[in-house]
């Protein structure tokens, strides 16, 4: 007896052995596929079916969207995507009448898809350019004469390149700082086209209470579809334009899978902070953490509180609300992360003992001396340089009164109104710099956020400026100028810069003034924190080429929009880390959400009509529940930017779409973490459901090889 309980205890711990597969940090540029072993990883694949430069690869499939990653899922350009990626796009196209943010959208053919203003890019190719980028850069420079050498290395090989492919988007990606470079050449394509998103009570569903939490019901994704001109090429918008014909499309796996099942993604994931040393870790969890996190919930407070009772002024904010609530629960996340794991600890001792290391084969540490000393400035004038940095941001009117200083300090004598050679110049001067900046959401925001800026200035001790200073009662003075400025309505002040840009320049506007009085300061803490970057960058190749070196640490650059690669296994979590430990939600679990009174779980009626049907193909539901399942966890290394990336099985059929991470994952920007590092995505059987029950969307079915 005793030994069949060994033996079968034995049995049980090799297969768990077996089944715990090992992840690891990793998002993988193209050039770095062959780290991986895709045997022992379990993929029926191998690393030529990824990319292949000489043939048809997966990778032909993707396209970087706007901020985003899509995957194409017909021969016809349609690309599958997140519902938040479209966001923007559709409420842009939505108005009180016709609500396809509220309502959804689906074209039930083509003539009927509405124009949206999103590109996308495939990756064609790419090629190591580091030798050519640092060419005759030394040792002995200063860190900008280092930082123009390399730029304008960079504009003579993009222009070479250009002239060399004018069909092509050439860019060059910086993969480590001033250390490794990467030409890039993309085919970008500009006529992209929405052709259905799901109603915002399926595509949002769980809203910001569920946004970057597991578990997780939400229906996040959309299609839209790419057109070229009639002769295949990349074209503009014309009603002519024909479907892009990709490459490569990916094949659907409309069973979905199963816990521990190996998934992968293709994706363009934004932005990580890995390679940085460990007080720039200190700097984000002292500062830009929890001040951007209050900041962007006061203006969310503004604008919701703005909203209520005039719903296309809500609409028209809508996306900015969404990205700062985004934002602000990211970051929340990331502090809780880092409070959890002690990472910044684990930085410090992994910098300790690389200095040992060092100090123990005489090796030069004096970087380490000088990273330290930038951060301690840094961290000095942290509160001063947010605050200060809030009003060009956040305020267009601000800005455009700092364009109108900036301007007046380049030309300071007016000449006569008749000089007209002057006023066209400085007319196209103004415009130019205002052009693309200046947008006002809504002139009371701007009001508010000003007022409040000031009163926050005016109670941090480093900020000292006389002007500011006499503001006794922000509120008060916000509402008495900008009852005056012209400044919040861009569309008159363009008229008025075109017809008379002499009264512009001698405006008594109360707003230029301010910008007047601040310019110094402003100019003074946007410089010494270009000095301490620029200074900073030139010692993170010394930091990293040293844990290369002492640490024997291989490199994986950090994520940069670039295309990488990333595997882990469906996985839920170690008990006690959630309240869902399992890697999947189901439909019943939507009925108990929506059964609370939080609006954030509210069901249209169609949607809850849908929801109850019990006329589903048996094909679809899982079969171990018999439920439908709705999304689903693994363990991979993602960030924002791998959002709308396809996410694939072994043999690399598409099983979902990656929209979201859990709030322990938002860590990963730092550091990848075995326990907390899970991504999420829409379950393929949840998108091909909604489309067949409650649009019967057969056409788009039958276009990505389903037929139900
Ligand atoms: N929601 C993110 C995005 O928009 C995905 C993530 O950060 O994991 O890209």
């Amino acid at each position: 007896m005793f030994k069949n309980l060994l033996k079968s205890s034995l049995i049980i711990a090799i297969a768990l052995v077996l089944k715990s597969h090992k992840t690891d940090e990793g998002m993988f540029p193209l050039s770095q596929l062959n780290k991986v072993d895709f045997k022992t990883a379990g993929f029926a694949l191998n690393q030529s079916d990824i990319f292949n430069p000489q043939g048809v690869s997966l990778t032909d499939a993707l396209v970087r969207l706007g901020g985003c990653t899509g995957s194409f899922v017909s021969p016809e350009g349609l690309i599958i995507t997140n519902h938040h990626c479209v966001f923007g796009s559709v409420a842009g196209v939505s108005s009180k009448e016709k609500d396809y943010l509220e309502n959804g959208f689906y074209a039930s053919n083509k003539s009927e898809e509405l124009k949206v203003g999103l590109t996308c890019k495939i990756t064609k190719s790419y090629e190591d350019v580091s030798e050519l980028v640092l060419d005759s850069v030394s040792p002995r420079m200063s860190p900008k004469q280092k930082k123009d050498i390399i730029n304008k290395n960079i504009q003579t090989i993009l222009k070479r390149e250009r002239a060399q492919n004018p069909d092509l988007t050439i860019e060059i990606s910086e993969m480590f700082v001033g250390y490794s470079y990467t030409l890039f050449r993309y085919q970008t394509l500009k006529d992209v086209r929405l052709v259905y998103v799901p109603p915002r009570t399926i595509g949002e569903f769980g809203g910001e209470t569920d946004n970057w939490e597991w578990p997780k019901h939400t229906g996040d994704f959309s299609f839209v579809r790419a057109y070229v001109g009639k002769d295949g090429k990349p074209a503009e918008y014309s009603p002519d334009n024909v479907p892009f014909v990709p490459k490569k499309h990916l094949t659907i796996n409309p069973k979905g899978t199963k816990s521990d099942d190996l998934v992968f993604i293709l994706g363009y994931p934004g932005t990580t902070y890995r390679h940085q040393p460990a007080q720039f870790i200190d700097y984000h969890q002292q500062y830009i953490l929890p001040f951007i996190s209050e900041w962007y919930g006061w203006r969310m407070q503004q604008m919701e509180e703005l909203g209520k009772n005039d719903r296309d002024l809500y609409l028209k904010m809508a996306p900015t609300i969404k990205s700062l609530a985004n934002t602000k629960k990211n970051f929340e996340g990331k502090l809780f992360g880092l409070k959890e794991t002690q990472l910044l600890k684990t930085k410090q001792d992994e910098q300790d003992e690389l200095l040992s290391n060092m100090k123990s084969q005489k090796g030069n540490t004096q970087f380490l001396n000088t990273i330290d000393s930038l951060y301690k400035i840094r961290l000095e004038n942290a509160q001063k340089n947010l605050i200060l940095g809030r009003f060009s941001v956040d305020c267009g009117s601000f800005n455009a009164a700092l364009a109108i200083v900036l301007l007046k300090e380049m030309y300071p004598k007016a000449p006569k109104k008749s000089d007209t050679l002057f006023w066209n110049k400085w007319k196209a001067e103004l415009s130019k710099k205002l052009k693309g900046q200046y947008q006002i959401l809504n002139p009371k925001l701007e009001e508010f956020t000003i007022a409040e800026l000031v009163k926050r200035a005016n109670a941090t001790p480093s900020i000292q400026i006389k002007g500011l200073k006499k503001i006794k009662n922000p509120k008060k003075w916000a509402s008495k100028i900008y009852k005056k400025t012209l400044l919040t309505n861009p569309t008159q002040f363009y008229a008025m810069i075109e017809k008379e840009p002499w009264k512009v320049y001698n405006s008594k506007d109360k707003l230029v003034a301010l910008a007047e009085e601040m310019m110094p300061h402003l100019r003074a803490s946007s410089e010494e924190q270009t000095a301490v970057s620029l200074k900073l960058d030139e010692q993170l190749p010394q930091l990293l080429e040293s844990k290369i070196k002492y640490m024997n640490q291989s490199f994986v650059p950090d994520a940069n929009s670039t295309l990488r690669f990333t595997y882990g296994y469906i996985s839920g979590y170690k008990e006690g880390l959630n309240k869902h430990p399992q890697p999947y939600t189901y439909r019943k679990e939507i009925f108990e959400k929506n059964s609370t009174d939080n609006v954030d779980y509210r069901l249209s009626t169609p949607v809850k009509d849908l929801l109850k049907t019990d006329l589903i193909d048996q094909r679809l539901l899982d079969p171990e529940t018999n439920d439908l399942a709705i999304c689903m966890l693994y363990n991979m290394d993602t960030t924002g930017g791998n959002s709308g990336s396809p996410v694939m099985d072994k043999n690399g059929h598409l099983v979902g779409v990656n929209f979201d991470r859990a709030y322990t994952a938002t860590l990963n920007d730092y550091s990848w973490n075995k326990d907390y590092s899970r991504s999420i995505a829409v379950d393929i059987r949840y998108v091909i459901f909604t489309l067949k029950y409650l649009n019967n969307a057969n056409n788009i079915l039958t276009e990505m090889g389903i037929n139900l």
